[in-house]
This record gives C-alpha cells, sequence and structure tokens, in this order.
C-alpha cells in the first residue's frame, strides 16, 4: 500500500509520500537511541509540563488536527475534534499520574529495605491504524513517554499527514529531539524495526493478521509485545432493559467512527420478546442517519476510510444474503466517487455460520433474536474475539451474570463500551493481549526492577 493522503469522500489522491530508506531508518534509530540516554535521566516534572504542554497544543489546534483527519480517513469532523480533544485529556491524565502509577511499592522481606522500582525500557515501536488516528497514537504515547521510554511510530499508510502532525506537536510541546519520531514505511519495513537491538518491545493495534506477524518476529527476538486487535462486540438487550435507550445508544455504538470501530456493536443479540419491537426502532434509526459529506457539520455518517475496505463490506453483506440473511435496511453501495455505504441491518444469519463469527468493519448490524440468557452468553462468546461486550437489562441477577460469564476484556452495562484514560483497555482470546490505559497501561512498557538491600 503506497503511503498517500487520498481523500475518502471523493477517491483523489492529494499528496504521496516516499518511504524512509534503510539509511533514513537507521539515522532514525541512532537518533532514538541517544535521545533514551538522556531522555531516561528526566524527572516526573519535566516531562509531566511537556506532555501538558502537549494537550494544550492539541487543545488549541483541534480544528486543524481535525480536519487532517477528516481528510484522510474520512470522519465525521464533529467526532475528530472529539477526538482530538480526547487525546488532550490522555496527555494531562498521565502528566497527573503517572508519578502515582510508577512510584516505587515498598515489600516488607528479610532485607532492610526492599522495594519494586518501574524503570523505563528504551525504545518503544507502535504501530497504529487509521480508525482514530490521533488517539491510537496519544494512549500509548502518553504513557509510554511518561514512564521515560521514547517512542517510534509506525502509522497507517493512508493516515501520513496525520502521523506527521503527531511528531510535530511532541516536538513542539518540548519533549526533546528523538524522543517521538514518525517512520513513514511500510508494513514490509516493519520486520527489521522489530528484529533491531535498539527496539527493546512493540505494540500494535489493528488486524489479526498484522498482530500474529508482529508478534512472531518480537517473539523470536524475545520482546514483549502488546496487541489490540480485532472484534465482534455484542450488544445483548434483555426483556427488562431500557428499550429507548438500548435502541439509541445500540445506533451510536454500532455507527461511531462511520462502523469503523474495534469495540463498535456489531451483534446485536436480543430477546425473543422485544425482538419485533427492537428491530423497528433500530430500523427508524438508521434511516435517519445522514450519509455524506463529513466536512460538513449534520453528517453523521461519512465514507469508509479506503476502497479496499468499501469492497470488504459489500462481500461480506453479499456473502451474508447468499447464506439467507434478509436486509431490513441499506445493504448497497451508494454511487459516488467517494467510499459511501449506508447503514444496513441484517436478520436471519445462522448463528453458527461464518459470517456470524467475522468482524464487520462498516456501518453494518447483525441482529440476532434469543430465547433466554444463556443463549445470549453463548451466542455472544461463540467468535474467535473477547474484545468489549455491552448488556442492558435492568435485572441484577442478569447483570452480575453477564458481567461473570462474557468472555470479553471489558463488559458495560447498559451503556456502550468505550475507552477511558482511567479504565484499562484490552481484549483476550483473539482480539489481542495486553493493556492499554490507566496503571496497567502505563505498567506494559516498564522494567520491573526489584530491589534488595541487606
Ligand atoms: P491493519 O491492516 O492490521 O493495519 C494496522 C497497522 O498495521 C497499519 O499501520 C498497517 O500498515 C500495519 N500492518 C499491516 N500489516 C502488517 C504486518 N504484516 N506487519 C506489520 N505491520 C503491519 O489493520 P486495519 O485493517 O487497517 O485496521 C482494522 C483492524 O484494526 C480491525 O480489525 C479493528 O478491529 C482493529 N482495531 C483494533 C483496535 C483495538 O484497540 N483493539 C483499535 C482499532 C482497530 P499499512 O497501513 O502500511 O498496511
Amino acid at each position: 500500500m503506497s503511503i498517500a493522503t487520498v481523500n475518502p469522500t471523493t477517491g483523489e489522491t492529494l499528496v504521496n509520500f516516499a518511504p524512509l530508506t534503510d539509511a533514513e531508518i537507521e539515522s532514525k534509530l541512532a537518533l532514538a537511541e541517544s535521545a533514551f540516554k538522556t531522555y531516561k535521566k528526566t524527572d516526573f516534572t519535566t516531562r509531566s509540563n511537556w506532555l501538558n504542554q502537549a494537550a494544550t497544543i492539541l487543545e488549541r489546534d483541534k480544528a486543524k488536527f481535525a480536519e487532517i483527519m477528516t481528510l484522510e480517513m474520512g470522519k465525521p469532523l464533529k467526532s475528530a475534534i472529539a477526538e482530538v480533544e480526547k487525546c488532550a485529556l490522555v496527555c494531562r491524565f498521565y502528566s497527573e499520574k503517572a508519578p502515582e502509577f510508577l512510584a516505587d511499592v515498598s515489600v516488607s522481606t528479610d532485607a532492610s529495605s526492599s522495594y519494586v522500582s518501574y524503570q523505563p525500557l528504551g525504545i518503544i515501536l507502535a504501530v497504529m491504524p487509521w480508525n482514530f488516528p490521533f488517539w491510537q497514537v496519544f494512549r500509548f504515547a502518553a504513557p509510554a513517554l511518561m514512564a521515560g521510554n521514547v517512542g517510534i511510530l509506525k502509522h497507517a499508510s493512508n493516515v501520513p499527514q496525520c502521523a506527521l502532525a503527531i511528531e510535530a506537536i511532541i516536538r513542539e510541546a518540548g519533549f526533546p529531539q528523538g524522543v517521538f519520531q514518525t517512520l513513514l514505511i511500510g508494513a514490509s519495513q516493519v520486520g527489521a524495526i522489530v528484529e533491531d537491538e535498539r527496539v527493546k518491545a512493540a505494540t500494535l493495534t489493528g488486524s489479526e493478521p498484522a498482530g500474529a506477524s508482529l508478534a512472531s518476529i518480537a517473539g523470536k527476538s524475545l520482546k514483549k509485545t502488546v496487541l489490540e486487535l480485532g472484534g465482534s462486540d455484542p450488544f445483548i438487550v434483555l426483556e427488562t432493559a431500557d428499550l429507548e435507550a438500548a435502541v439509541k445508544i445500540g445506533t451510536t455504538a454500532r455507527m461511531l467512527n462511520n462502523g469503523q470501530s474495534c469495540i463498535a456493536a456489531k451483534r446485536f443479540i436480543v430477546s425473543e420478546s422485544i425482538g419485533d419491537q427492537f428491530e423497528q426502532a433500530l430500523i427508524a434509526q438508521f434511516k435517519a442517519l445522514k450519509v455524506g459529506d463529513p466536512m460538513k457539520e449534520d453528517t453523521d455518517i461519512g465514507p469508509l476510510a479506503t476502497p479496499a475496505i468499501l469492497k470488504d463490506i459489500e462481500q461480506q453483506v453479499q456473502k451474508a444474503i447468499d447464506h439467507g440473511a434478509k436486509v431490513l435496511v441499506g445493504g448497497e453501495s451508494i454511487e459516488s466517487n467517494g467510499n459511501f455505504y449506508p447503514p444496513t441491518i441484517l436478520t436471519n444469519i445462522e448463528p453458527d455460520s461464518d459470517v456470524a463469527k467475522e468482524e464487520f468493519f462498516g456501518p453494518v448490524a447483525m441482529v440476532f433474536r434469543v430465547k433466554n440468557l444463556d443463549e445470549a452468553i453463548d451466542l455472544a462468546n461463540s467468535t474467535s474475539f473477547g474484545l468489549g461486550a455491552s448488556g442492558w437489562t435492568n435485572n441484577s441477577e442478569e447483570q452480575e451474570k453477564l458481567i461473570k460469564e462474557l468472555e470479553a476484556g471489558a463488559v458495560f452495562i447498559n451503556g456502550l463500551v468505550k475507552s477511558d484514560p482511567r479504565l484499562p483497555f484490552g481484549g483476550i482470546k483473539r482480539s489481542g493481549y495486553g493493556r492499554e490505559l490507566s496503571i496497567q497501561g502505563i505498567q506494559e512498557f516498564v522494567n520491573i526492577k526489584t530491589v534488595w538491600i541487606k
């Protein structure tokens, strides 16, 4: 995939970037290595000040950064602005909390003093996707830099201007040169960087094949990885749920980011007794969404990020129809030069079919009906994913059972699955491993050093 800005609304290629040469990569790695030697000795107050300054820059220029995102990957401008604000929030969060999260922990032993000390590892590689092109990077960079690591970013090939803007923000905030660098490279250039001795660990957010490839190379080099991969989150609606809220929030949970979110509600699993009511209300909500130019204030759904994603969605929906699925709304691409696909609802999908277990990375909802809670949980757990899950019920026993039995990295009751700097984020099963955000996130890429003094 070439590194370029291609406007998904019009199909027009706006800028092409040449991938870095091996010599250019070498000089960036050398710079990162030398930056780490001094950066690791800076104190929390200094790093906090720089990270707060990054937050200030994000807030100051949020309209500009949001426009770059919308231009490169098509999310509605209003959600792009919200994304920049959330990046500022995560910077301020770690700026305040890192000293507490990484403070020495005293432990009583046979020593006169023994404790746990958290120390930086060195260069951490972040391979990031295009769907939240600012947020995914800042949720890695804020804790990594506060911990004293230095970062190198391989961003998705369709968001190069976002990647360059993020590097510029971090530099303007005051972080020394080389502490955070963007490497404009293709996926095939990642392996050699993972193997490089100076690179100590890697994190990847993206698809299963990309995660498996990076992790296997890192595994051979005995390097730690954190993987945030795909999901097909269930959204379970039971009889006692507030149906109106479930339908409204379920629509948001499915449609956020033009349907291209790892934690989107992708499978609606609904009690049979409220099935008709739920479906009718969901159809009404989906029909009311405005598809169009993501730069416009009143647009709800913009184009998919690339023609390849559009093609994938078209093929998946067709496959579902071929296997007996019924289309309640949408189901056919919109004629245009951009990558537009309408909000779509599929029912009548065989729960054991391949389609039911796939991730739909676009504005397509699958609706299933179940007889009882056990059936709902079995269906929810029947995919290889385990990222998030949302359960809707006002019965406390049902809530308890959902919390205990859903196979997911996060369970949200009567709310949509979302990331929050205060809470850990990540998956189980083929959705990946490791955690980002909160105290768990900042402790992923540190040397947890045991200290024992006689
Ligand atoms: P992708 O193709 O895996 O791309 C993600 C990143 O990995 C890009 O920077 C890409 O570079 C790079 N990459 C691709 N193949 C690689 C390889 N073999 N080795 C090293 N790097 C490689 O993912 P996508 O299809 O764009 O993103 C959608 C997927 O990401 C969905 O499954 C979604 O659920 C998941 N996702 C997960 C989370 C989470 O937090 N769990 C968040 C967002 C998205 P190029 O662009 O150059 O190919």
